[in-house]
């Protein structure tokens, strides 16, 4: 997606890493494949590869800036991060940080970092690795995390990996607790206000504590929503029953996504997931019985 407007507000995408991604049936272990290819000319090639039988997938960041701040939502895996349960993600070294600075942004004039929740590919950029230890990136902001999903990953952090999500693999040590140890972190609830353009609620379920971000127009309606994982692929938006292998309360995390979905059907309002391939954002829009993603 090229920068897009809405209203006051812009938005960019900054990329870290995108192309084939998981198979199907890894990412939704629970699905019903054949529907998959049914939706297939819909959903080829931008989204899935017939060839490969694989997803086609992105992970990036989101540069918003609005008439009052510089936000910046996700942060993606990050660099020099021991995760070594993926070859991709472990020790990566990539221009991340560049691509934002491409986009118009230095890491000083971020004022506000967001995560949508605390696993490992939305928070490895909070931090950066500077004479041996892990520091804030982008020092003059605040970090906004909503508070049950910090709760839930402090205690968590001992458990037995195998438990919930079980890949953290430090995240919250390297990426999260560098942060707080600065003073930078600010725990926020559902309707939290950044200005009159950012309102974050709370959609719980992939995670405990995670959150979507809604730009409003000037007259307070809702124009985008920031969503996360509520949504990780658009084959989601057609079977919102659907729910990743990495969504921990499988019955919560289907409320949010048809919650999501039927808001979004057919409105004046656009999706910005964190995962979907370019171009990335897009409305949702009725096809006959089903909804289907319609990239702008
Ligand atoms: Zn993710």
């Amino acid at each position: 997606m090229d920068t897009i407007r809405l209203g006051a507000v812009t938005i960019d995408r900054i990329v870290e890493t995108e192309g084939l991604g998981f198979y199907p049936g890894f990412l939704f272990p629970q699905a019903d494949l054949e529907a998959l290819h049914d939706e297939a000319h819909w959903l080829a090639p931008q989204f899935f590869d017939p060839g490969s039988g694989r997803l086609r997938q992105s992970l990036h960041g989101f540069l918003i800036r609005t008439p009052r701040h510089t936000v910046l939502l996700d942060t993606c895996v990050g660099n020099d991060k021991p995760r070594p349960s993926s070859r991709a993600w472990h020790m990566q070294d990539l221009p991340w940080l560049e691509t934002l600075q491409k986009a118009g942004a230095r890491p000083e004039a971020i004022d506000v970092v967001l995560c949508t929740h605390l696993h490992v590919d939305h928070v490895g950029w909070n931090t950066r690795l500077q004479n041996s230890r892990w520091v804030p990136t982008f020092p003059n902001a605040r970090y906004l995390f909503h508070r049950t999903e910090y709760a839930y990953w402090e205690a968590t952090r001992e458990m037995d990996p195998s438990i919930g999500y079980g890949r953290t693999e430090n995240s919250f040590e390297d990426s999260i607790l560098p942060v707080e140890e600065a003073g930078l972190v600010e725990l926020v609830d559902d309707g939290y206000r950044i200005d009159e353009f950012l309102t974050v609620t709370l959609m719980a379920g992939h995670s405990p504590g995670h959150i979507v971000l809604n730009v409003h127009g000037e007259d307070g309606t809702v124009r985008g929503i920031f969503t996360g994982d509520i949504l990780h692929h658009p084959i989601q938006c057609a079977y919102p029953n659907w729910n990743s292998r990495y969504c921990l309360d499988a019955e919560a995390a289907r409320r949010s996504r048809n919650g999501l979905v039927d808001q979004c059907v057919d409105a004046d309002r656009l999706i910005f997931p964190t995962h979907f391939a370019a171009p990335t954002a897009g409305r949702i829009t009725s096809a006959g019985t089903r909804a289907r993603f319609s990239p702008e």
